[in-house]
């Protein structure tokens, strides 16, 4: 099924995706940053002043915490960059599974959505 979209309400959409997908790179960016700075923290000499047990075992949650956010980071941008694609070839804002049209408080809530709210409940 194609949406019929006002080709000025599109843009609004892909405006919202690709401030979305620069919010992530910056994000992205600070954080791969910040891992890069503890690694040269503990493998330097720095080193010598955290080696206690206790402090050991925070540093690590941390960075998985950190991997974990970047990790989930890169899914939403591949799902924006899903989704500006979708602009692209003309079915932005249908869902993927049933092709019915997402409502657009969905997409303004959720401009990457590729469900709507029904599909999106039975696929959990
Ligand atoms: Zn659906």
């Amino acid at each position: 099924m194609v949406r019929k979209w006002k080709k000025a309400e599109l843009k609004q959409y892909e405006k919202l995706l690709i401030n979305e997908r620069e919010r992530i790179l910056r994000e992205l960016e600070y954080e791969s940053d910040q891992i890069a700075r503890t690694q040269l923290e503990t493998s330097g000499d720095l080193a010598a002043y955290s080696n206690h047990m206790a402090d050991q075992g925070t540093e690590t949650e941390r960075r998985e915490l950190t991997s974990q956010i970047i990790s989930s980071r890169r899914d939403t941008l591949f799902e924006v960059n899903h989704a500006l694609r979708k602009i692209t070839r003309g079915n932005y804002g249908v869902c993927e599974q049933c092709e019915k049209p997402i409502p657009k408080r969905r997409l303004k809530f959720l401009p990457h959505a590729r469900l709507c709210i029904t599909c999106s409940n039975k696929s959990h």
